[in-house]
C-alpha cells in the first residue's frame, strides 16, 4: 500500500501540515503531471519532489547543480529514514558502485545527480530501462542565459522531454522574473506542465537600513547584538572583506573571508566551516551564495549596496531559511553609488543591457532611500500586488523622519506629463532646474511652464524623489527600455495631482549643507531567534548534544535537528517518546534514533523553578 502524502509528510519528514501551494504540486506530481515551481528561497521547494518521489513507485532522479547541496540533501533524507543516493565527481568509485548496485535493484527512493553526470556516459540510456518516478530539475533558473547562474550543461536536460515523454518532470527556482520563467518552460519542454507560484514574501525576515556613517563601528554594533548566530556579512570587494572579517575577528567573532582571490582549498574550508558549525560568521563578496542551504543564517548584512533590487532580495534571502525570524541588515549611502554605475559604464554589455543594468541600481536606491515601507517596495517590484505595511523592517517599526514633499511630487509628475512620458529622470531634473541645455532648447522644453520651477531642491533631492516615485509606483519606466519615465498606479497618481493627498519621504540633505549625518543606532535588531518561552539552558544542551552527534557523523548540525526542533523540545520538555513524536521535525526514523537520547538531555536539566 503506498502511503499517502499527507502521512509521508507526517511520518518521514514530521511535519503537521503543508506550507503555501505544496500541497497542490505534491498532489498534481503524485497524478503524473509535470510542474513549474516558483518558491521563494526557504519556501520548501524540496518536499515538492521528496513527496511525490515516496508516493511514487520507482527512484525519482533529482538533477542539481552543486555537489554541496546534494550531499546535505542526500544527509538530511537518509536520516529521515529515506533511501537516497548521489552520484557526481565526489563520490569515490567504491560508493558510486553500491549506489549503482542499489538503483538497479530498485532499491533507491531518490538518485540525486550533477547535470553532468546525467548527460555524460550512459547513465541516460541504463535509467531508460528503470522504473522512475519522477525527475525534478532543481535550480531551474541555471537553464537561462540571461541568469547569473548559466550553466550550459542544463540546456540539454531538453532530452529529458524527448526520452523520457511519460515520467512527470518538476523544474524548482526561486528566481521569480517572466523572462527567466518562459525561457525554463521552452529549453526544458514543459510547455505543457502547469506552473505554481508562491508569494516571494519571506516574512520572517526584518528590514532593516541604515546611513553609513561608520561602516565598521556600526557593523561591530550589529553582530554584537547577534548572540553568535550564523550569518553572512556581503562586502564590495576582496580587500573590503578582508578588513572586515579581521575586525570582526578582532572583536572576538568567529568570522571568515571568503572571495575569489582566495584558493580553492581556503574557500571550500570556509564553505564547510559554515556549513558544519554554529556561529560562524562569513564575510563575503557576491561570489559567496548560492548552493548554501544552511537553514538558521540568522542575518544577512550588507557593508555595501549590492548591485540591483534582485541581487539584495537573493542576497538576503540567503538569511531564514528555516522560518525562524531573521534580519537583512545593510549601511548605505550615496558614496556607494559611483562605483556601481563606473562598474555598469565600464563593462563590456551593450547600451540596451547597460540601461537595464541602470534601472536595476535605480529600483535598489528607491529602495533603500524610500521612506515607506520597504517589504511593500519590494514585493511590488517582484510584481506582487501591493499589501499593507509589513510592520517588520525599519520604516515600520521605526518613527519616520519624512518631509512633506506633495509640492515637489506634484511638479515631477507635471514634468513627465508636460514632456510627453518620454524622458529619464536626469532630463526632467534639468527641466525643473530650469537648465538651459543644447538639448532642452531644441526640444522647446524651456518654453514648458515646468521649466525652471523646482529651484526649492537641489539636484541629488531631484534624483531620489524621482527614485522614489518610481519606486512606490507613481512613475514606472516606459515599456520600450530607453528610460523615459510615466505615469504608473492611477489610483496613486490621481490624488496627488488633484492635491487629495499628502506624500512624505526622506530626501538627501542638500548638498551645500551635507556633512555627514549622525544616525542608524539599533533599535530593533536585537536578537534574531529568540525563544522567550523556552529554558536556555535546556536549549544550550539541545544544541550542544546535536553538535556531537552531527560531528560523529560529519554532518551539518541542521541535518541532525532545525533549531525549530530544539526549541519545541525545550519548551514541552517531553517525558516519554510518543510526547517526543508529535514534535516537528521528529518522523519515525529520527524518533527511533535519536528519541532515548533526547530525553535524556532533557531529564538531565531540572526545569528552572
Ligand atoms: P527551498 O529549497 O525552497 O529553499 P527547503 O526545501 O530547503 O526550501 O525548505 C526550507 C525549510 O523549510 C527546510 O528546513 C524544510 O525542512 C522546512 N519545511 C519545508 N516544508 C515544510 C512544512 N510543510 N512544514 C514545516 N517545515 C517545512
Ligand atoms: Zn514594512
Amino acid at each position: 500500500m503506498t502511503p499517502t502524502p499527507k502521512q509521508v509528510l507526517r511520518e518521514v519528514f514530521g511535519y503537521d501540515a503543508f506550507r503555501g501551494p505544496q500541497a497542490a504540486i505534491v498532489e498534481h506530481v503524485c497524478a503524473g503531471g509535470s510542474a513549474l515551481v516558483l518558491m521563494p528561497t526557504g519556501g520548501g521547494k524540496s518536499l515538492c519532489y521528496q513527496i511525490p518521489a515516496l508516493c511514487r513507485s520507482g527512484t525519482a532522479v533529482v538533477v542539481s547543480p552543486l555537489i554541496a547541496l546534494m550531499q546535505d540533501q542526500v544527509g538530511a533524507l537518509r536520516q529521515a529514514g529515506v533511501r537516497a543516493a548521489a552520484l557526481h565527481s565526489a563520490e569515490s568509485a567504491d560508493a558510486a558502485s553500491t549506489t549503482w548496485r542499489e538503483l538497479q535493484a530498485g532499491q533507491l527512493d531518490l538518485l540525486y545527480v550533477s547535470p553532468e553526470r546525467l548527460l555524460n556516459g550512459d547513465l541516460i540510456e541504463r535509467l531508460a530501462d528503470l522504473p522512475l518516478a519522477l525527475f525534478a530539475i532543481d535550480e531551474a533558473h541555471c537553464v537561462s542565459q540571461w541568469g547569473h547562474d548559466f550553466r550550459p550543461e542544463y540546456l540539454q536536460l531538453a532530452v529529458l522531454a524527448e526520452r523520457f515523454a511519460a515520467i512527470p518532470r518538476i523544474a524548482l527556482t526561486a528566481t521569480a522574473d517572466p523572462r527567466t520563467r518562459a525561457e525554463i518552460v521552452a529549453r526544458l519542454g514543459l510547455e505543457q506542465a502547469a506552473t505554481f507560484i508562491d508569494s516571494f514574501d519571506r516574512p520572517n525576515i526584518r528590514y532593516l537600513l541604515r546611513d553609513k556613517t561608520e561602516p565598521r563601528r556600526q557593523l561591530l554594533d550589529f553582530v554584537a547584538n547577534q548572540q553568535g548566530h550564523s550569518g553572512i556579512v556581503y562586502a564590495r570587494s576582496r580587500k573590503r572583506v578582508e578588513e572586515f572579517a579581521s575586525t570582526l575577528k578582532a572583536a572576538g567573532h568567529d568570522a571568515l573571508p571568503y572571495h575569489a582571490g582566495l584558493s580553492p582549498e581556503r574557500r571550500s574550508a570556509a564553505l564547510e566551516r559554515f556549513r558544519l558549525g554554529s556561529g560562524v560568521v562569513v564575510v563575503a563578496t557576491i561570489a559567496f551564495g548560492m548552493g548554501i542551504d544552511k537553514p538558521d543564517v540568522r542575518f544577512v548584512a550588507h557593508v555595501d549596496l549590492p548591485k540591483s533590487l534582485e541581487a539584495y532580495y537573493q542576497e538576503t534571502g540567503r538569511a531564514g531559511r528555516d522560518g525562524l525570524p531573521a534580519i537583512a541588515w545593510m549601511v548605505h549611502g550615496s558614496g556607494d553609488v559611483p562605483p556601481l554605475r563606473r562598474f555598469i559604464d565600464d563593462s563590456d554589455a551593450d547600451p540596451a543591457q547597460k540601461r537595464i543594468e541602470h534601472g536595476r541600481l535605480n529600483a535598489l536606491i528607491g529602495f533603500a532611500e524610500a521612506s515607506s515601507c520597504r517589504r511593500r517596495i519590494l514585493l511590488r517590484y517582484l510584481g506582487e500586488a501591493d499589501g499593507s505595511d509589513c510592520g517588520n523592517c525599519d520604516v515600520c517599526l521605526e518613527p519616520n523622519q519624512g518631509t512633506d514633499v506633495t509640492e515637489p511630487a506634484r511638479k515631477a509628475l507635471s514634468a513627465v506629463y508636460r514632456t510627453g512620458g518620454r524622458f529619464g529622470a536626469a532630463h526632467l531634473v534639468d527641466v525643473l532646474l530650469g537648465g538651459d541645455t543644447a538639448r532642452i532648447r531644441s526640444l522647446g522644453h524651456d518654453q514648458l511652464g515646468v521649466h525652471g520651477i523646482g529651484k526649492e531642491l537641489d539636484r541629488g533631492q531631484w534624483r531620489s524623489l524621482f527614485r522614489q516615485l518610481s519606486a512606490r509606483g507613481y512613475l514606472v519606466a516606459a515599456a520600450d527600455g530607453h528610460g523615459g519615465l510615466q505615469f504608473g498606479d492611477d489610483a496613486l497618481v490621481r490624488p496627488l495631482l488633484r492635491g487629495e493627498t499628502r506624500l512624505d519621504m526622506r530626501l538627501p540633505s542638500a548638498a551645500k549643507d551635507r556633512r555627514g549625518a549622525a544616525g542608524g543606532g539599533g533599535a530593533g535588531a536585537g536578537p534574531a531567534a529568540g525563544a522567550d518561552t523556552v529554558d536556555p539552558g535546556l536549549l544550550a544542551a539541545l544544541k550542544a548534544w546535536r553538535l556531537e552527534q552531527a560531528r560523529q557523523q560529519g554532518l551539518p548540525p541542521y541535518v541532525v535537528f532545525h533549531d525549530r526542533t530544539l526549541i519545541a523540545i525545550a519548551e514541552r520538555r517531553p517525558t516519554a517518546l510518543d510526547e517526543l513524536a508529535g514534535i516537528t521535525g521528529i518522523g519515525t526514523a529520527k524518533l527511533a534514533s535519536y528519541g532515548e537520547a533526547v530525553l535524556a538531555v532533557v531529564g538531565s536539566q531540572t526545569a528552572p523553578a
